[in-house]
């Protein structure tokens, strides 16, 4: 690796946290935001940056953008709670590319190796989604960005950060493999941002975060945006921002305000099957939660067995199936998508209509951040927990620690009774079902598949069935990546680095 470069002087701000020792707790000495800013240009973003989020048809900041913005674009570090969904990527990533053209102007472009801020994300879908939010907007900037995640080749991410990136998306774990194989060094760093920081914590990523941050400069800006700022999250601040700009825009552990909360109580496990395909086959997109990787994949099979389209996406999948699943997700078919807890942070999807908790989660966080996936950037929902009977007690003291009166509470016997919740199932339509999702069978290649059971032409039930999300098919995924380990978000701690 190149010698360490110097570092650059920050152009704009002065103020910074006084040194700390790495053993040192100090108090956490949070101070009051400035005024929200009303608009992305009175903020003082610039005017490219403006344009570019005009582009993309994003005028109005939205609450914590309009609460941090001021604040971090003065520098400060900043002390986030924020849910999913609130637009918090972008209450970082515009103050931090914003710095990035200060930086630009001030010492050209960024040295090989010497990336000049870092995002640290606990799960590689978050870091992707990351990306895909900030990459037009750096492009537009004439920045370079490169995630930086387990689960995908080194190369291109060696080959990126030796040519030289203004900004770094990494997974903790990736990031101190390429730091302790010289090809990255944290010594330029100016921004350091945090997302989703109790989520890193749980999955383990507390001292491999606190490893990154003491090899940061300490006159650098921090950023920490956390859906709960109690335990280690407090630790961490305490350690790294003493007196940050505390914003929290939303209460610390409701849920969006738009979503309706229902809980549908069944006697058994084959009622509880009968009820989640029901609720999987309602008209819009639906994200199904389960406990265990097996339990995703078993759901799946039998939805797509009763006709349902689906995927399944969890950890114990490589990381190019994962990114596939759920870009086919979003990209409209299947509609249905069953997930373990790694898909229930973060990850934007747009209109997710419905969040079923077929295995109730074990506590009020992840019910929180699951049922976040649906009700995102200002939509309605509906979240649905099915519940054994036996499981009934333990839910109910989930939502209430949640903060959650449910609107509805039904002991269902049969599964027609959850219908109302959805809406009807989707009408048959006349289509065949796409070919990525259903190669042909050996038997239709040499023409002997079944005959069509309709003379108008119309399609099996089968294929009906397939075909109802025809006009949202996949465009083609992602490349595949090398084989690689997984952060699942059922795990305590991470399987390995990054
Ligand atoms: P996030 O919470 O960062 O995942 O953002 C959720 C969604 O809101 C993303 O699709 C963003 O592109 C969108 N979004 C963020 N800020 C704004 C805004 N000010 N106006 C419109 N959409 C926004």
């Amino acid at each position: 690796m190149s010698a360490r470069p110097k570092q650059s002087a920050r152009p704009k701000q002065s103020r910074k946290p006084q040194p700390r020792s790495p053993q040192a707790r100090p108090a956490l000495d949070v101070r009051e935001p400035q005024s929200p800013a009303t608009s992305f240009r009175q903020a003082g973003l610039p005017r490219a940056l403006v344009n570019a989020l005009s582009e993309r048809g994003i005028e109005t900041p939205f609450a914590i953008q309009a609460a941090t913005l001021p604040d971090a674009l003065a520098g400060e570090d900043i002390l986030a709670r924020a849910q999913t969904g609130s637009g918090k990527t972008l209450g970082f990533g515009l103050p931090m590319l914003a710095a990035l053209v200060a930086f630009r102007e001030h010492s050209g472009r960024p040295r090989r190796y010497s990336p000049r801020a870092i995002i640290l994300v606990p799960t590689r879908e978050l870091a992707a989604q990351v990306a895909r939010e900030l990459t037009p907007l750096a492009q537009s900037l004439g920045m370079h960005g490169v995630v930086v995640t387990g689960g995908a080749p080194y190369g291109p991410q060696r080959t990126a950060l030796h040519r030289g990136v203004d900004y770094v998306v990494a997974t903790p774990g990736r990031l101190i493999d390429l730091v302790d194989n010289g090809d990255c060094e944290l010594g330029s760093i100016e921004i350091s941002v945090l997302d989703e920081a109790d989520h890193m914590c749980e999955l383990g990523f507390l001292e491999p975060m606190q490893e990154i941050l003491r090899q940061v400069p300490e006159r650098g800006q921090r950023m920490l945006f956390s859906a709960t700022l109690d335990g280690d999250v407090d630790s961490l601040a305490a350690e790294f921002m003493p007196s940050p700009i505390l914003v929290a825009t939303d209460p610390e552990v409701s849920p969006i305000d738009t979503m309706t909360h229902h809980i549908v109580e069944v006697p058994d496990w084959r009622r509880k099957r009968a009820v989640v395909a029901a609720l999987a086959n309602g008209s819009g997109r639906t994200l199904i939660f389960v406990r265990s990787q097996i339990g995703a994949d078993r759901v799946a099979d039998e939805l797509k067995e009763s006709g349902i389209p689906a995927g399944s996406l969890h950890g114990g999948k490589t990381q190019a199936v994962r990114t596939r699943a759920l870009q086919s997700f979003m990209d409209g078919y299947p509609r249905v998508l069953v997930a373990t807890d790694v898909a229930a942070r973060g990850i934007h999807v747009d209109d997710i209509d419905v969040v079923v908790h077929s295995d109730p989660p074990s506590d009020h966080k992840s019910y929180v951040h699951r049922s976040g996936r649906t009700a995102r950037a200002g939509a309605g929902g509906t979240v649905v927990t099915v519940a054994l009977t036996k499981e009934r007690r333990g839910v109910d003291r989930v939502l209430k620690s949640a903060g959650v009166e449910p609107s509805m509470r039904r002991e269902v016997s049969d599964a027609p009774d959850v219908v109302d919740l959805v809406g009807p199932p989707t009408p048959v339509r006349a289509v065949r079902p796409p070919r990525e999702v259903h190669p042909k069978t050996n038997e239709q290649r040499q023409g002997r598949s079944k005959p069509r059971d309709r003379q108008d032409g119309r399609a099996t039930t089968h294929e009906h069935r397939d075909g109802r999300n025809k006009t949202r098919r996949p465009q083609g995924g992602p490349k595949p990546a090398r084989r690689g380990g997984s952060n699942s978000g059922t795990k305590a701690a991470p399987r390995s680095r990054g």
